[in-house]
């Protein structure tokens, strides 16, 4: 029998599969559902090292540092993770597509290909047995900090996400999402360091800009992880849907406008998630304001006929779920 031995593989196909992950298929069963441990240590750090600010101390500069992060890496969440990655709710071109994709690894809550996933899961089966951060199925801390933690949410499923997934710019990303906040925390060390060398009356040092860059992104976590939990638990159902998402208007300010979840979960396809005038929503103000400058495009208004709501009408409005092949 004449066996040919299989095809070597050129140098630079190896280097391009290593920069380029292929699809990968997450562990199933009960035990891949419990938190790896092991994964929590450098999240756990990420935590713990904000208390190092009682040795480093504080000065304006690093805390004007902290919120200017706080507030660009929310809306680079907000805005780009999930109204564009998750729900293509607008239009970008590539280059803006890729730096907010950047900016958004910056606040380490993994690639907007894992996040973009993950959360198209979550609108298929929000609150149903499947959901892998549902408080109603799982409890509170499970569903706040707990599931991204798992061994099933490692990998990133390009099954959910063939739309983004095909740009090798973004699947990079998703191989090397912690290159970003590596080079940005390695910035503000230097910069920090610069501060203390020419300006030291200001008491501003390296280390201590990387401890509030942590405050910041600690800030960032516990306000991201809200709106799983608190938004599906507290505030008021303006609309009929299949789950117990809710508005807050106390979320919806920390975290830029997604706190307007009930309305979210209802229509979905809307760009803007605070339907009505009051109901501020940063995120959308700022993408609006964007499209002035021909940034981004086609920012979708919320339809008047979801202004009067109908609730017996409202499974009708619901999108079908992303299809997994
Ligand atoms: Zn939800
Ligand atoms: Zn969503």
């Amino acid at each position: 029998m004449n066996i040919s031995p299989p095809a070597k593989k050129s140098f630079v196909a190896r280097v391009w599969e290593w920069l380029l992950p292929t699809p990968q298929e997450a562990p199933t069963g009960a035990e891949a559902m419990s938190v790896d441990w092991l994964k929590a240590i450098p999240y756990a750090g990420i935590h713990l090292a904000c208390l190092g600010v009682i040795w480093v101390g504080w000065s304006w500069p690093a805390v004007i540092m902290a919120v200017f992060f706080y507030a660009l890496r929310v809306f680079a969440l907000t805005g780009f993770y999930h109204r564009y990655f998750s729900h293509r709710s607008f239009k970008v071109g590539r280059i803006t597509q890729f730096v907010m994709g950047w900016i958004g690894c910056t606040a380490i809550q993994k690639s907007p290909l894992w996040w973009a996933a993950h959360h198209r899961h979550h609108h298929a089966h929000s609150d149903d047995e499947h959901d892998l951060h549902s408080p109603k199925q799982s409890g509170f801390w499970y569903a706040h900090m707990g599931w991204f933690l798992t061994p099933k949410c490692g990998p990133t499923n390009y099954r959910l996400i063939p739309d983004f997934a095909k740009f090798p710019e973004l699947r990079w990303l998703d191989r090397f999402e912690l290159v970003p906040p590596v080079l940005l925390i390695g910035l503000l060390y230097l910069t920090g360091f610069v501060f203390d060398y020419q300006w030291p009356q200001l008491a501003c040092t390296g280390g201590q800009m990387v401890i509030w860059f942590f405050i910041s992104t600690v800030f960032t976590y516990q306000v991201t992880y809200l709106v799983n939990t608190a938004t599906h638990m507290y505030g008021t159902r303006r609309y009929v849907t299949k789950d117990d998402s809710r508005n807050s208007l106390i979320i919806a300010l920390l975290t830029f406008g997604e706190g307007w979840h009930n309305n979210h979960h209802y229509y979905p396809n809307s760009t803007r998630q605070g339907f009505f005038w009051w109901e501020i929503d940063i995120s959308y103000y700022v993408l609006c304001f964007m499209q002035m400058f021909g940034l981004v495009w086609e920012v979708r208004p919320v339809p008047k006929r979801l202004l009067h709501p109908k609730p017996k009408a409202a499974a009708a409005e619901m999108l079908p779920a992303p299809a997994a092949q």
